[in-house]
């Protein structure tokens, strides 16, 4: 019941030239594929040229990051109906990368998710602990804050445009992949958080992507699990072959 969605973050990569021949590489390689939601996000200055590559095709655009505000004097920033009016139909928020290097807290993340909500913009909420976390047991209590906090005053009609992205930071980048076990125990807490806070319809229809380190070798293990709903995927998006493989993964019977 829940469409997997596989999601690739081309963080700060490629010229205009070379996302528009990475896109036009990955959709014949994809194009039979209607089982899963197929997702780029490439940096700001790529998404109109990656808009006009991918039309007509079953790839869709998502943004890295957004400015709450919908307009104004924010200089340097770029908003939810400005990444709308240039086609991107996701924004991922909360990345790892984007709490460490630029100090983002899960209050900026939550005004990000409403603004996105209101733009009527999907959202990819990434959430994730430290390896110093998880070694020190606190990592369901850093998963239980990001969430709480991310989606704060959200209502479950909004949740229907929300994919969570689990996202281990000691997996990301790495070449580290949580074991499958692993990622299914935290995949199955975040479900049961979803529930708790909202109701189990939306616990229940709330996609939950894996993300560190997805590669073509471990997806297939990955997406076998039953809570694991799909894969935020960084170094290997930015291939096509080794994108186009994730996307059409073969679950293990
Ligand atoms: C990411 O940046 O979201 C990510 C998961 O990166 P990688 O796949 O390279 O670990």
């Amino acid at each position: 019941m829940r469409k997997p969605m596989i999601a690739g973050n081309w963080k700060l990569h490629k010229t205009l030239e070379e996302s528009s021949s990475l896109v036009a590489e990955l959709i014949p390689a994809v194009a039979d594929n209607q089982n899963v939601d197929i997702v780029v996000a490439p940096v700001y200055t790529a998404l109109g040229k990656v808009a006009e590559t991918i039309n007509g095709s079953n790839i869709k655009l998502a943004a890295q990051n957004c400015y709450p505000e919908p307009q104004g004097a924010f200089t340097g920033e770029v908003s939810p109906p400005l990444l709308k009016d240039v086609g991107c139909q996701y924004v991922i928020i909360g990345h790892s990368e984007r709490r460490q290097l630029f100090g983002e807290s899960d209050e900026q993340v939550n005004s990000k998710a409403h603004a996105l909500a209101e733009a009527n913009l999907g959202i990819i909420l990434c959430i994730g602990e430290t390896l110093e976390e998880r070694e020190t047991d606190q990592m369901f209590d850093v998963l239980r804050r990001q969430i709480r906090l991310g989606l704060k005053k959200l209502s479950a009609e909004q949740m229907a445009g929300v994919v969570i992205a689990y996202e281990p930071v000691w997996a990301i980048g790495t070449g580290k992949t949580a074991s499958d076990e692993q990622a299914q125990e935290a995949h199955a807490f975040i479900r049961a958080l979803v529930t708790e806070l909202y109701d189990e319809q939306t616990g229940n229809a709330t996609r939950i992507l894996y993300g560190g380190s997805v590669k073509p070798g471990n997806v297939d293990s990955l997406m076998s699990q039953p809570d694991v709903d799909g894969a935020l995927v960084g170094g290997a998006s930015l291939k096509s072959e080794d994108f186009a493989r994730i996307v059409n993964f073969q679950p293990i019977a």
